[in-house]
């Protein structure tokens, strides 16, 4: 298993799952219900949001504790639909704490066009996300999603766009998963913004490396970039 959010206790990542929520639903990431939000408790157990309840009223007594088959152990709603998806990515990755899955809207306008975001435009970018492969189209709630995004997460992708649906942003905790998908709608829509205006001007390729180095040596997230191989 990866490195979980050492010291933190179970009370305080519900909490953080909370805030999350909020946050995902003021931004505007999800309208009703829609989203998910997980992250590994320990050995076995996981936490994750409920099923139909929106993302920012949720309260900490809402956040179910399923077991490795998704059997609900705590909560007193029951789990998201998509439990089965977060389950075989922490199954499959243990680099892999935290998941969050939203609607970012611009991110959304690129997964519903059938583009993925082009690498090499904005500093930031580069860094935090790296490469933002397109997954297929898999139905909610069944288990193609699951097979739509796992070679992706197993290419070292931390983010995610799902064809006509949205995005899904791992990490190694949940602030990391979250802030990867406000970084991925930020910058999705600074690229439609740029286009209005008139071109998205990539970066000089020596600048693109000068940053992966930096990526690599100062941040050490190399596990996090298929081009760092
Ligand atoms: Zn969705």
């Amino acid at each position: 298993m990866g490195k979980k959010d050492v010291g933190v206790s179970q009370e305080q990542l519900t909490r953080q799952i909370c805030e999350i929520g909020c946050r995902m639903y003021d931004k505007g990431f999800v309208a009703g219900n829609d989203g998910n939000i997980s992250c590994r408790l320990d050995e076995g157990r996981y936490l994750c949001t409920p099923a139909d309840v929106s993302k920012g009223f949720m309260e900490p007594a809402d956040i179910a504790v399923v077991d490795d088959e998704g059997n609900q152990l705590t909560g007193r709603l029951e789990p998201t639909s998509e439990v089965p998806l977060h389950l075989r990515i922490y199954h499959e990755l243990p680099r892999i704490n935290a998941v969050a899955h939203a609607h970012p809207p611009h991110a959304t306008a690129f997964a519903v066009a059938g583009i993925s975001p082009p690498v090499g435009v904005m500093p930031e970018a580069e860094i935090y996300l790296g490469p933002i492969p397109l997954a297929d189209y898999g139905t909610p709630g069944g288990p193609e999603l699951a097979d739509t995004i796992l070679p992706h997460l197993r290419n070292k992708a931390g983010t995610i766009l799902l064809a006509n649906h949205g995005a899904v942003a791992c990490g190694k905790d949940l602030m990391q998963a979250y802030w990867r998908l406000e970084r991925l709608e930020m910058y999705c829509r600074i690229l439609i913004l740029s286009k209005q205006l008139g071109s998205v001007r990539p970066l000089p390729e020596a600048k693109v490396r000068q940053l992966l180095q930096y990526k690599k040596k100062r941040y050490g997230m190399d596990e996090d970039d298929p081009r760092m191989d």
